[in-house]
């Protein structure tokens, strides 16, 4: 097992302005992690794993798999297993042949390769499945041979780019499970990009979450669910209302801030929240953490239900409160509610907290 890190790492495209499509990106994957990237399409992801994968050299900054600098090293000299969105099969070979493809060139022998062969299928719940022909798999199946394929070589790193994203949603999420456990056995370190937030954050041990080609924020999936950098972060990350509100009071780790009516909340703040009384706070409130009250209620911001969905988990609805839309998803609604109807909004100030522009 060994640790991968991004220093300083930047790419530039020919031809593509003086945008970079990965901008002063630092990392660091520890061994063994099943580590992220998430983001938008665009944002820069396939570009910072390809570079991790050899297929593209930084325009700027170094890789290191452990203590060695891989920064300009081709990719079949770093010992990285990939799997792709479309898998990358070969149709008109059996499983076993495809799966052999990386022995093939590393020139295993025969004996080796195919005790190698049947327990990486054996990894991937695929035993005694190397006869058949791909086109005989279902696209999960496949997708496990791929995984195969790439764990086959014993890689250092496995490099996972989208690889769910052509199963439909049932399979999807069966096939997170497996990938998380083929790597948590295998003791791989593991790099997955997926633009899904609700993958990332069932998958990963950290997510790096990406936006125009910088990272915004790394840190667990709850530390970035409850603790969001950014407004960015906060409404990528499932749902979240961002409000901007005016600061009365400020310390180092609060933030009294004034909510529509007048009521003024203590809020948790990062250090570095650099705001002071008379400015403008954003905060992060999300729809689930909002509880629905008479519109009189002490306390209570008063608002009008613009929209209601009911979903079966959950209502969902939008409230405009003094011109703001705000969501709330509640798990009890008052009998008969509907839009035009006044109500009020509880807002948990334990569970509000103040995210950077
Ligand atoms: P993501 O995987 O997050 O969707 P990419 O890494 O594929 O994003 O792309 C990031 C940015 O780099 C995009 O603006 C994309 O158009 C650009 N880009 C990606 N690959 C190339 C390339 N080979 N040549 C020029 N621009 C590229
Ligand atoms: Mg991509």
């Amino acid at each position: 097992m060994i640790d991968v890190t991004l220093e300083s790492v930047s790419k530039r495209f020919p031809r593509a302005g003086d945008t970079a499509a990965v901008d002063d990106v630092d990392l660091r994957i520890g061994a063994g992690e099943f580590f992220t990237l998430l983001g938008p399409s665009g944002c820069g992801k396939t570009t910072t794993l390809r570079m991790v994968a050899g297929f593209y050299f930084p325009s700027s900054g170094r890789i290191r798999f452990g203590a060695e600098d891989v920064t300009n090293r081709p990719p079949n000299k770093r010992d990285t297993g990939m799997v792709f969105q479309n898998y990358a099969l070969f149709p008109h070979l059996s499983v076993a042949q495809n799966v052999a493809y990386g022995l093939k060139i590393r020139k295993v022998g025969r004996a080796e390769s195919t005790r190698r062969i049947e327990e990486a299928l054996g990894q991937v719940h695929l035993a005694g499945y190397g006869d058949r022909r791909i086109d005989q798999l279902s696209g999960g199946q496949q997708q496990r041979v791929a995984l195969a394929r790439a764990l086959v070589i014993r890689p250092r790193t496995l490099l996972l780019d989208e690889p769910l994203s052509n199963l439909d949603a049932k399979l999807r999420e069966e096939t997170r499970v497996e990938i998380r456990r083929i790597q948590k056995d295998s003791g791989t370190t593991a790099l997955y990009v997926t633009h899904d937030q609700a993958e990332a954050m069932a998958m990963s041990d950290r997510i790096a979450v990406m936006e125009s080609g910088r990272v915004r924020q790394v840190g667990t999936p709850q530390e970035i669910y409850h603790r969001p950098a950014t407004a960015f972060v906060a409404r990528f990350i499932g749902r979240s209302n961002v409000l901007d509100l005016p600061v009365v009071a400020a310390d180092a780790e609060r933030v009294t801030v004034a909510l529509p009516g007048g009521w003024e909340v203590p809020v948790a703040a990062p250090a570095d929240h650099g705001l002071a009384a008379g400015a403008t706070a954003l905060v992060s409130v999300r729809p689930e953490h909002i509880a629905l009250t008479s519109a009189t209620a002490e306390g209570a911001l008063t608002g009008r239900v613009t929209e209601l969905e009911f979903t079966g988990m959950a209502t969902n609805l939008l409230v405009d409160v003094a011109g703001e839309p705000v969501q709330v998803a509640a798990i009890d609604v008052p009998a008969g509610l509907g839009v035009g109807d006044q109500v009020g909004l509880r807002l948990p100030p334990e569970r509000m907290w103040v995210v950077g522009a």
